[in-house]
């Protein structure tokens, strides 16, 4: 889902199509869908869940400084996806660009004709895994991708309605240019759109945390490319094989380019949080049935979320429900937590208030930088 927000004619919409859910747990799952944060900006839209909760961290908050968080963290070890992750997709080259169009050598033909600028990628700190709230590093190159949906409109994806696709798929492309929501676009024909320029950041990916071996990335607009198939979930076909297809061949020419490893490819529901509730999944678009394999890649649903182990952050009911049991991610953080904290003889409530504090810390850190530039 892109970054945009609903103005105040569309909220009173989407609040009166909500009224008519009956079930809270669905109800929730629309909001949460319609909700989408503005740019650059922390408000989530979920004032009346976001206020108890915050209170209630708040309350629970640690009163010891960064010192003994890191004291507390060092040496902590943290379990990564199996070594299939660490495999290298083959080396992928350019064989033809002209201003419509780049070919490449395993078959992917990227379409020009709606690429854009935003704001050059900034270098952006990496944090380490063990610990501090200080950055150990920066980077300047994209390190991960990020898969979203782009949750409009899809009509059946059958012949007879081929105007009608084509037509959406214009329209989309030019909601995401003005947006400037994301890297690469694959419309419902599996072809591959480049719409914000790879040398700067789209704004897709909101507050949003994710670690490799490397340390930890915190709001990845500038570490990650956002990839965004034109779907809907629950449509009934969620994505086609022609999309499934191009997602293989464009993931593979980016991780050959970049050096991308295979954990660092993830869905938007698997890195998005809420820092207002301290919840993950803010954004849910691919929170399950992300054809991993299909696109040559390890089932990353089982990497255990850094948001939870590394700051504290947790999942709600609506987000269980929604991921479902393939997405082994929150079960194995919230092991990982209990694990943490008995190795520090500290109660796991306790421990995870310690872990909330460094993350608030860094956040604040990175505010002010952002309101300096
Ligand atoms: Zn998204």
């Amino acid at each position: 889902m892109p970054a945009g927000f609903p103005s105040f004619g569309e909220t009173a919409r989407i609040e009166w199509r909500a009224g008519r859910i009956a079930d809270p747990v669905e109800r929730l799952r629309y909001l949460r869908r319609r909700m989408v944060q503005p740019k650059r900006r922390d408000f989530q839209g979920f004032g009346f869940i976001a206020v108890p909760l915050m209170i209630a961290v708040l309350a629970a908050r640690s009163p010891t400084g960064s010192a003994e968080t890191i004291e507390r963290e060092r040496g902590l070890a943290v379990p990564r996806a199996g070594s299939a992750a660490a495999s290298m997709p083959p080396h992928v080259w350019l064989i033809e660009k002209t201003e419509a169009a780049e070919v490449y050598s395993n078959g992917l033909r990227i379409d020009r004709t709606f690429l854009t600028s935003n704001r050059p990628r900034a270098r952006f700190p990496v944090y380490s895994l063990a610990g501090a709230s200080v950055p150990v590093k920066y980077g300047d190159a994209p390190v991960g991708i990020v898969y979203h949906t782009t949750e409009s409109l899809v009509p059946p994806f059958e012949e007879d309605q081929n105007h009608k696709l084509q037509r959406l798929g214009r329209n989309l492309l030019e909601v995401v240019r003005s947006e400037r929501a994301y890297h690469f676009v694959i419309d419902r024909f599996g072809r591959v759109y480049a719409v914000v320029v790879e040398t700067d950041a789209a704004n897709h990916a909101g507050n949003s945390i994710w670690a490799d071996a490397e340390g930890i990335y915190i709001n990845l607009n500038d570490s990650f490319l956002g990839i965004s198939f034109e779907a809907q979930t629950g449509a009934a076909d969620a994505v086609t094989p022609a999309q499934i297809q191009a997602a293989k061949v464009l993931t593979e020419a980016l991780r050959s380019r970049y050096q991308i490893p295979a954990e660092n490819c993830v869905t938007h529901a698997q890195v998005s949080v809420n820092p207002l509730n301290m919840k993950v999944g803010a954004h849910t678009d691919w929170a399950g049935d992300f054809p991993f394999a299909k696109i040559g890649l390890p089932n990353n649903y089982s990497i255990p979320l850094a948001s939870i182990y590394a700051f504290g952050f947790d999942a709600d009911e609506v987000y269980e429900r929604m991921v479902g049991m393939n997405f082994g991610g929150v079960a194995l953080a919230r092991a990982q937590i209990e694990r943490q904290a008995e190795a520090q003889n500290t109660p796991a409530a306790q421990y995870r208030a310690i872990l909330r504090h460094r993350y608030k810390d860094i956040e604040t850190e990175l505010k002010q930088n952002e309101g300096g530039n």
